[in-house]
């Protein structure tokens, strides 16, 4: 591509931003455009979590290893981000659940995920705010943080310039050979589109989807406390998230008994972050069947506060917000061949979706191979 390459990115969300940063490293002009005023999907609605710990060895794995060291890179050039590298702690309560993370503990690739396992004073003593029941737990020194709803903010920021142009609030609505079309009538003439829809499988993107296959949407619920009294100092997960993470695909898991059934009917698991405020984001639920619920399920709340306090050892503060995210991921079939959805669909357009619950974190990395492609 010639250095004057003009690239339209349709999408305002994480993916279609991070490509935009990764168009202007290049040095080509880039405009993108966002059919909401401000992008209000996945990419705002997430934990922030850059998680290594939990990826598939192989190609999983290598992606989100380049992310992080992306993120890393970024993080150190755009403070707004929140970037911190402040590890996780996947915490078990049980022995069965003990004995799994120390398989975990023992692959060949531990040392490239920084784990370590920890007995229960080893864990209280990386993250004091732990004062409740727990036999233990693994530490992963590479996961990291970041403040979704500050992220796509303080990247276009970084990106402002001459080469770099935020439409927001203009829909496109057709793709033709060097130029796309929003909603408003206005063409954008460029050399190269790359189309970042999101979870949003009609529209623009609904006839390539259509007709390809191999994507489907995850619907999650979450929740934000108050500030909490204490520091959080690491990203918290706990036994739950071993039946759902790939990396935890080992014997022991066989041995995990039933979840309970509020958490069995939402295929929960808790992960809690804590906020730059202090505040505590807990998720998450799973739900693949469309139509999907519009209203939030209180149960599946319960179930996520009791485990939370359960590890913290106190009451969280009062929750002040809930909300509901769907994410776009690769159907579990078609994840054998890919970790998510990328295709060239008109000559000089690629459509770039599905990366599941990694999106947030793989993201750099993600935008970089389109470029190499
Ligand atoms: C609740 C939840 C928690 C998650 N937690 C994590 C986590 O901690 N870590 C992690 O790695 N991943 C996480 N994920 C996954 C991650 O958030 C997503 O994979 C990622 O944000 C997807 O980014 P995106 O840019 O593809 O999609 P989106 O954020 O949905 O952005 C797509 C954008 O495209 C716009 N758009 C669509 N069509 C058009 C059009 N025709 N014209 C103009 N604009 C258009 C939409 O309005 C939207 O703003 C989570 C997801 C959810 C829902």
């Amino acid at each position: 591509m010639a250095a004057k390459t003009r690239v339209v990115i349709v999408g305002g969300g994480v993916l279609g931003t991070m490509h935009a940063v990764e168009a202007r490293r290049r040095g080509f002009e880039v405009v993108q455009l966002e059919r909401e005023p401000e992008a209000r999907g996945a990419s705002v609605r997430n934990f922030g979590l850059v998680w290594v710990s939990g990826r598939k060895a192989g190609p999983e794995l290598s992606l989100a290893l380049r992310a992080r060291e992306l993120w890393s890179e970024l993080g150190a050039k755009v403070p707004g981000l929140g970037f911190r590298a402040a590890g996780s702690l996947t915490l078990a309560s049980s022995d069965t659940e003990l004995s799994l993370l120390k398989e975990a503990a023992d692959l060949p690739d531990a040392q490239r995920r920084g784990f370590e396992l920890l007995d229960a004073a080893g864990v209280r003593a990386v993250n004091p705010a732990l004062r409740g029941e727990f036999a233990g737990g693994l530490h992963c020194r590479l996961d990291a943080i970041v403040e979704p709803r500050q992220v796509l903010p303080a990247l276009r920021g970084y990106l402002a310039s001459d080469g770099y142009e935020w439409l927001p609030g203009r829909e496109v609505t057709e793709i033709v050979p060097n130029a796309v079309r929003d909603h408003t009538g206005t063409w954008h003439q460029c050399d190269l589109v790359i189309l970042c829809p999101g979870a949003a499988h009609t529209g623009i993107a609904g006839r390539y989807l259509a007709k390809s296959g191999g994507v489907r949407r995850v619907r999650l619920q979450m929740m934000q406390t108050a500030p909490l009294d204490a520091r959080v100092t690491t990203a918290l997960a706990d036994g739950d998230s071993l039946r759902y993470y790939p990396a935890f695909d080992l014997p022991g898991r066989a041995a995990l008994p039933p979840q309970p059934p509020a958490a069995e009917r939402a295929r929960a698991q808790l992960l809690l972050v804590q906020r730059a405020d202090g505040g505590l984001t807990i998720g998450d639920t799973h739900e693949y069947a469309e139509p999907f619920t519009f209203d939030l399920d209180e149960d599946a709340y319960d179930h996520l506060r009791g485990r939370a306090e359960a590890l913290l050892g106190v009451p969280l503060p009062r929750i002040q917000r809930r909300w509901a995210g769907v994410y776009s991921e690769v159907e579990p079939a078609a994840a054998q061949r890919a970790l998510y959805h990328r295709a060239e669909v008109e000559p000089g357009a690629v459509l770039v979706t599905g990366p599941g619950g990694r999106g947030m974190t793989c993201s750099p990395a993600i935008a970089e191979e389109t470029f190499r492609c």
